[in-house]
């Protein structure tokens, strides 16, 4: 079967937690958590397997079991994990919540899935109180931060454990047997409720040891929120079941803290997504220059393309290289990466990993030679495929054809096998006859010194059929001009072509961002031609 499962126990909760107890690891790190004040504390795989059981044991106790939906609703911290991975082991069905989120994006999610309940902290539950009455399955809200009970069903997750025992052993928990649900980011329309199998551990150990690299003496650091797939594939599962060593860091995004985080802890390996690395773009170089990095042997990126001028700055600064990975919501592991071992080609997401066949399929359904653009397709039966969209099954068989999963991107393959990321098809520019990728100006406009962020989109038109729209946002010192416009141009022209070039330049403020960090071009869109956006819940503002 698998050097991971040789029992046929697929239960994620036990394999995180006291499998690795039974292996050895009992008093392992398994998570050093460092607070958003920079205070650490450590949590074995013992500590990690108790809590876990409690937790367990008092979802028992309410009455949940096997298929039964219940939800995390936190900032990133220890009770979060402990939560996940004992209603996990309870054959309960985990799902996550960016803590984010306002009270229409959690009535959408928690409607969705008729959830039963939620643990949340005191801060967050003025949130769901208001949308509580439309929530008729809602039965338990448990709360992280009040000692005492509240009422039937405002519950204080300390009391709780208090009275719960450390002692719960998974029941076998089959391969098909429903694991996480996750909410996609909704960076195209509303959020999808992706249901996965415990099964998928399988494929999220494989490629946390193949691709990430992560083994007994790494120390990682995803800095994913656990509200999004790559939170709990990659910040809890996979590094988990290998027994890795983890920290999670509950501060937000601030160059100087990262940097501390990555020299005092002695991360090895970080996975990051590019919008934070934009950011740290954007900084004095000089900071970078004050920590020493020499543990941190790899660096992985997630979520979005990311952009050359991204590497280029990596390897300028930090003397690394940075990883890119593709995987989506639906997928619920890794299947196209660069890796150590495999050269990078700045622009290109790598190649499929082992046991994934990728392939570019036309509309028609037919494979297209190396060069050509089209669909990004897996092959359907990977180990972490999706089990289904929730209460959507007519979209769910849509995603299938021929024996493929088509993801919704667009992308190409050159002739070394390499995969490049052009857009998602819906933002695919069509002009003059010509596709065109946002992300491939995006980046040229990102090359450009004064240019802090772009975000690009295909406007109708009547001759070219669409035109090309850049939004621009400029760093601080710097304001918009006819020369830098002019400057913009001609930049893009050179390295792309003319039909590339925006017709219409938009100097603005900000690029509106869903909460995971995307650029939101559905947005921009919109607001250009005047209409509705549509569902923005997931949107930062
Ligand atoms: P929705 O499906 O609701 O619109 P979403 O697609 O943003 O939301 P996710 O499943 O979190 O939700 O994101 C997966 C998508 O993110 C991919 O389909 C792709 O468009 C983009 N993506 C992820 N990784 C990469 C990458 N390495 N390069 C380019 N794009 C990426
Ligand atoms: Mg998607």
């Amino acid at each position: 079967m698998s050097d991971l499962i040789d029992d046929g126990q697929f239960n994620i909760g036990h394999i995180c937690t006291r499998r690795q107890c039974e292996q050895g690891r009992g008093e392992k790190v398994a998570m050093r958590w460092v607070s958003p004040a920079m205070e650490r504390a450590d949590y074995t795989f013992r500590d990690l397997d108790d809590e876990s059981s409690r937790f367990a044991n008092v979802l028992q106790s309410l009455g949940y079991g096997r298929g039964d939906v219940f939800f995390t609703f936190l900032p990133k911290m220890p009770e979060q994990f402990f939560a996940f991975l004992g209603a996990l082991k309870l054959t309960v069905v985990a799902g996550t919540l960016f803590s984010n989120f306002g009270e229409e994006a959690l009535l959408d999610r928690l409607g969705d899935s008729r959830a039963r309940g939620v643990v949340t902290k005191k801060g967050l539950v003025r949130k769901i109180a208001r949308v509580r009455d439309q929530l008729p399955c809602l039965r338990h809200i448990i709360v992280v931060d009040i000692d005492e009970h509240q009422s039937a069903d405002v519950l204080s997750y300390r009391q709780l454990m208090r009275e719960a025992s450390a002692e719960f052993t998974a029941p076998f928990t089959p391969a098909e047997t429903p694991s996480v649900l996750h909410y996609t980011s909704g960076s195209t329309g509303k959020p999808k409720g992706v249901q996965h199998l415990h099964r998928s551990v399988l494929h999220q150990h494989q490629t946390a040891r193949e691709i990430l690299g992560l083994g007994a003496n790494e120390t990682y650091w995803c800095t994913a929120d656990q509200g999004w797939v790559t939170g709990t594939s990659y910040g809890i599962i996979g590094p988990w079941s290998l027994g890795v060593t983890q920290i999670h860091f509950g501060g937000g995004y601030n160059a100087e803290h990262w940097f501390r985080v990555l020299e005092e802890e002695g991360v090895t390996v970080w996975y990051t997504a590019p919008t934070a690395l934009r950011m740290l773009l954007r900084e004095d170089r000089e900071l970078f220059g004050r920590f020493r990095l020499d543990r941190l042997k790899q660096i992985f990126s997630v979520g979005e393309p990311l952009n050359p001028e991204v590497i280029h700055w990596a390897r300028r600064t930090l003397g690394r290289e940075i990883h890119d990975t593709w995987f989506q919501t639906e997928t619920g592991a890794i299947m196209i990466a660069n890796r150590p071992g495999l050269e990078v080609r700045p622009g290109s997401m790598g190649k499929p990993v082992a046991g994934i066949e990728a392939a570019i399929i036309g509309d028609d359904g037919t494979p297209l030679p190396d060069g050509e653009q089209g669909n990004l397709c897996v092959k359907a039966g990977w180990p972490s495929m999706f089990a289904g969209y929730l209460n959507n099954e007519a979209v769910y068989r849509q995603k299938f054809r021929g024996g493929n999963y088509f993801s919704g991107d667009t992308a190409y393959r050159d002739e070394d096998g390499y995969f490049w990321f052009l857009g998602r098809s819906d933002d695919v520019i069509n002009t003059a006859g010509h596709l065109i990728s946002p992300f491939e100006i995006e980046s040229a406009l990102l090359e450009i010194p004064e240019v802090a962020e772009s975000g690009v989109i295909g406007a109708p038109d009547e001759l070219l059929f669409e035109k090309v729209v850049a939004f621009v946002a400029l760093h601080r010192q710097f304001s918009p001009s006819r020369e830098l416009e002019l400057k913009i141009r001609l930049h893009v022209s050179n390295r792309l072509s003319s039909i590339a070039t925006p017709q219409e330049i938009v100097f603005t403020g900000a690029i509106p961002k869903n909460k995971s960090g995307k650029i939101m071009r559905r947005v921009l869109k919109a607001g250009y031609l005047g209409q509705d956006a549509g569902d923005i819940s997931t949107l930062e503002i």
